[in-house]
């Protein structure tokens, strides 16, 4: 474990933590240390994230006791949900694995769809205003979908294997709980994916069988008390991009550079972090300004 990952408590890093580091890197890295407080606006977006879950996925009865039953529910509610986008061309809440520059990385798409052949990515935001996001905002998430893109990519491809899969999250020897296993055969699951093992096999082969992914990410905006839709936006994905956009990450990642905090033309970002003035005077002692 490298000097960062150390300092934050982590083992991995989540595709969350990267899309922070594009708002500001000291703030994602404060939040670790001190703990965040969710604002009021994320609360009500991650309640709508429920509601969306619940109206297209199946619900997977399962409550995991232990670090191994967790594991397993994550990779059976995977494997349900790739099925079922299979079936009904539409699933939502996929997690995925994989690595960046050696470090275990994971994320969870918010929606794929099949169109013409394709899998397409689309992530879903929330938010209390009816205007567009700012391009602050927007670079965040188009950081996500990106990362979504190349990590759903490499785990059909097999860049990301099974046996990267077993090292990164320790399954070689983890045992499930009596009580859970218990829930498994309430559920009639088939004998085969009863275990860890057995369940991760399948989870990276239905992944393999997958169509290609299209290069065209979508995210849309809605309000969220209303759920009408703000804006639908278009990207197109490229590695070029990608690269440019980890390697400035990783210098961070890898102990290359202290956390950076926002450049003076971003000033405005301090008014909504809970750390300006306290944690943080980065802004409020050189400028001697009260935003
Ligand atoms: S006060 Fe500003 S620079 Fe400091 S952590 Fe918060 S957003 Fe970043």
């Amino acid at each position: 474990m490298n000097g960062v990952m150390r300092k934050l408590g982590k083992k991995s890093i989540s595709v969350t933590d990267i899309s922070a580091q594009y708002w500001c890197e000291k703030k994602m890295e404060l939040e670790y240390i001190y703990g965040s407080s969710q604002t009021k606006a994320e609360k009500v977006g991650k309640k709508i994230h429920e509601l969306l879950e619940n109206k297209i996925n199946i619900q997977v009865d399962l409550e995991p006791k232990s670090y191994a039953d967790f594991v397993y529910k994550t990779l059976y509610t995977n494997y349900i949900g790739i099925s079922e986008l299979l079936k009904s061309k539409k699933t939502r809440e996929v997690n995925i694995f994989g690595r960046i520059g050696g470090i275990s990385l994971r994320g969870k798409i918010d929606q794929l769809h099949m169109k013409d052949g394709a899998i397409i990515i689309l992530e879903n935001k929330t938010k209390s205003k009816t205007e567009p996001p700012y391009a602050a905002q927007l670079l965040t998430h188009r950081v996500q979908v990106i990362l979504y893109r190349k990590m759903l990519e490499d785990l059909r491809s097999e860049k990301y294997t099974i046996d990267m899969f077993r090292d990164d999250y320790w399954i070689k020897n983890l045992k499930l709980t009596k009580e859970f296993e218990q829930q498994i055969s309430i559920l009639n699951i088939p004998s085969n994916i009863r275990e860890i093992d057995g369940i991760s096999k399948n989870f990276f082969n239905i992944i393999k069988s997958l169509p290609k992914i299209s290069n065209t990410l979508y995210i849309r905006y809605s309000n969220q008390f209303t759920e009408k839709l703000i804006k639908m936006y278009k990207l197109n994905y490229t590695d070029k991009e990608y690269d440019e956009l980890m390697s400035y990450s990783l210098k961070y990642w890898n102990g290359l550079r202290e956390a950076l905090t926002v450049p003076e033309n971003e000033q405005w970002k301090c008014k909504f972090c809970s750390f300006f003035g306290n944690k943080c005077k980065v802004w409020y002692t050189s400028n001697n300004v009260k935003i």
